[in-house]
């Protein structure tokens, strides 16, 4: 799965976490990889690793992607920063 930049991949992965209800925090943030975890539960198997293809081009691609969560789901949404 391929986006056109980070933006799309963090948006995606929000959307995610709205229409599931779980707590998905980004780990990892930065030019070149994008690493979200779910915080809902300690053992939480959830994650998802997406990264830059090539220095020269914007667009992310998944690299690893496990859906499986052991968390229920939340009310309270957690997956913004600690802001
Ligand atoms: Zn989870």
């Amino acid at each position: 799965m391929q986006f056109v930049n980070k933006e799309e991949v963090k948006e995606a992965i929000k959307e995610y976490a709205i229409v599931e209800g779980k707590s998905i925090k980004f780990v990892k943030n930065d030019n070149f990889r994008v690493i979200a975890k779910c915080t809902g539960h300690k053992y939480c198997p959830f994650v998802m690793l997406a990264s830059r293809i090539d220095r020269n081009q914007f667009t992310f691609a998944i690299k690893t992607l496990s859906l499986e969560h052991e968390c229920t789901r939340v009310d309270r949404l957690g997956y913004c920063n600690a802001r």
